[in-house]
C-alpha cells in the first residue's frame, strides 16, 4: 500500500531581508556580496533560506573539494572532536604528523607547516624567501601580473593587481611583478636583491590562465641558475583540482622532462580542509630545515581537528577516484562549454582550464544584459545564473569561474551546462 506522506509545510517566512539586515548593521562591508541567504547543503547543492536549490558550481571558490555535509566529513570532525580538537604547536600529535607525511608524499622529499589560510601559507613562503636570502642581502620576490596571493599586507603586496593595494600604501617592499608566462620578462626582472619567484600554477583570481609547459620548466632552469627559490601558490590550483594532485603535475605530463619537474616552496589552502579553515606550505628537502625552532608559528596551525578532517578528504578523494573524476568532470564540462562557444560566440568568447578549474570569458559589452550597469558583466552573469538556479563565481569584468566539488556527477555536470546555456541563449543578439 502507497504510504500517505504529508506535504511539506509551507515556507511562509522571508529571512533573506532579516538577515541581510544583521549584515549591513554589524558587519563591516569589505565584501561585495550577491543577494541570497544560504541556509544549507547536501553534495552538489545548496538550498537558500526560502528553500530554494541552487547547484554550486562554485564550491565555496574551490574549497568545498567533497561538496557541502559530506558524511566522512562530519564523522571525521565529531570522532576527532571527543578526543582532541586543540594542543598548540607546542607539543606532538599524531594527525599533524600524519598529514605532513601524505603530503610529503604526494609532492616529493620535503617538509611541511601548517596555518589557518592561504595568505598565511604565502606568509610563510615569503618569510622563507627572506631567511634563505638574508644573509647575501636578498630579500625580494618576484610575482606576475594578474597574480593574486591573499589580503594580507605581504600578501596584497604580492599581488599583481592593483585594486586589493589602493589604499593601503605604503605597500610592503620587497615585490615586484612582471606578465605571466613570460620567461624574459622574469629573467629581465631578477635583481641582485632578488631571493623568489612566486606563481600559481593556474592564475585563479586573474581568470583561470594555466602556465605553459615551457615556462615552468624555464623558471626552474632560471631559479637553479640564478640561486632563488621557485615557490608555487597552489591554494586554489591544488588539491587534485586540476586532476591531479598538483597543477604543474597535469601541466606538465608527457612533457618531456617534467617528471624531474619540482618547485622549491608550494602553499595549500582552499580545498585542503574541504571548508574547515586550513592552510599549509611545503618546501623542498634542502630547504625544509631553513625555518629552525622559534623562527615561524601559529598557534591554530596543524590542530589535531584540522589535521583529521584533511586526512580524511585525502582518503575520500583515493577512495573515491575523484582525481580521476576531477579530469572526466572537466572534460566533459569543457567540451560542452566550448559547443556553447561556438552556438553563441557572441556571448561566449573564450573557455580555459585544467580539471575542474575552468573560466568562461565573455564577450565584451554584450547588449541589453539585465542587471545593474554599474556592475561588471561577470556579476551581472552571476546574478543571472543565480535567478536560474546555479551559483558561479566571477573572476575579473568578464569571466565566470566553475570551481566545483571533486565530487561532482555527470548529471550535475550535464545539468550545470543546461542552466548555463538557458541564461546564454537569452542574450545571444
Ligand atoms: C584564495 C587564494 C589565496 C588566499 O587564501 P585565503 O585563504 O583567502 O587567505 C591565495 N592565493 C590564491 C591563489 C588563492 O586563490
Amino acid at each position: 500500500m502507497k504510504e500517505i506522506v504529508p506535504a511539506p509545510p509551507p515556507i511562509v517566512r522571508n529571512q533573506f531581508e532579516t538577515i541581510r539586515e544583521l549584515f549591513t548593521k554589524n558587519v563591516v562591508p569589505s565584501y561585495g556580496r550577491f543577494d541570497l541567504a544560504l541556509s544549507h547543503g547536501s553534495g552538489s547543492y545548496l538550498f537558500d533560506v526560502n528553500g530554494r536549490r541552487y547547484l554550486d558550481l562554485g564550491g565555496g571558490i574551490a574549497v568545498c573539494a567533497l561538496g557541502h555535509a559530506h558524511p566522512a566529513i562530519t564523522e571525521a570532525l565529531v570522532e576527532q572532536s571527543k578526543q582532541l580538537v586543540h594542543i598548540s604547536n607546542l607539543y606532538y600529535h599524531e594527525p599533524q604528523g600524519r598529514l605532513a607525511q601524505a603530503l610529503v608524499g604526494l609532492i616529493g622529499p620535503g617538509k611541511c607547516f601548517f596555518g589557518n589560510s592561504g595568505a598565511e601559507a604565502n606568509e610563510g613562503l615569503f618569510k622563507l624567501a627572506r631567511k634563505f636570502g638574508h644573509d647575501e642581502g636578498r630579500f625580494e620576490v618576484i610575482t606576475t601580473i594578474n597574480s593574486f596571493h591573499g589580503r594580507t599586507l605581504a600578501g596584497i603586496a604580492a599581488t599583481g593587481q592593483d585594486k586589493v593595494k589602493k589604499g593601503f600604501e605604503p605597500t610592503m617592499p620587497g615585490f615586484r611583478h612582471v606578465p605571466f608566462n613570460d620567461l624574459a620578462a622574469m629573467r629581465n626582472a631578477i635583481s641582485p636583491a632578488t631571493a623568489a619567484i612566486m606563481i600559481e600554477g593556474i592564475q585563479g583570481e586573474g581568470g583561470v590562465t594555466p602556465a605553459t609547459p615551457v615556462y615552468l620548466l624555464g623558471l626552474r632552469t632560471l631559479c637553479d641558475e640564478k640561486k632563488l627559490l621557485l615557490l608555487m601558490d597552489s591554494v586554489q590550483c591544488g588539491h587534485f583540482r586540476s586532476g591531479r594532485f598538483q597543477s604543474f603535475q597535469r601541466i606538465l605530463e608527457g612533457v618531456p622532462g617534467g617528471d624531474a619537474f619540482l618547485p622549491d616552496g608550494i602553499s595549500m589552502a582552499k580545498s585542503l580542509g574541504g571548508g574547515f579553515p586550513m592552510g599549509a606550505f611545503w618546501v623542498r628537502a634542502p630547504y625544509a630545515d631553513l625555518l629552525s625552532a622559534g623562527t615561524h608559528g601559529t598557534t591554530y596551525g596543524g590542530s589535531p581537528l584540522a589535521c583529521a578532517v584533511a586526512l580524511k578528504i585525502l582518503e575520500v578523494i583515493e577512495q573515491e577516484k575523484l582525481e580521476a573524476n576531477a579530469r572526466a568532470a572537466g572534460e566533459f564540462l569543457l567540451v560542452g562549454l566550448e559547443r556553447l562557444a561556438q552556438t553563441y560566440p557572441g556571448v561566449i568568447q573564450n573557455v580555459r582550464g585544467l580539471g575542474l578549474m575552468i573560466g568562461i570569458e565573455f564577450a565584451a559589452g554584450i547588449p541589453n544584459l539585465p542587471g545593474d550597469p554599474g556592475k561588471s558583466q561577470a556579476v551581472r552573469l552571476t546574478n543571472l545564473l543565480h535567478a536560474a538556479g546555479m551559483l558561479v563565481i566571477p573572476a575579473g569584468a568578464s569571466v565566470l569561474r566553475l570551481l566545483p566539488a571533486l565530487n561532482l556527477t555527470r548529471g550535475e555536470a550535464g545539468e550545470g551546462l543546461r542552466i548555463l546555456e538557458s541564461v546564454v541563449s537569452k542574450h545571444a543578439g
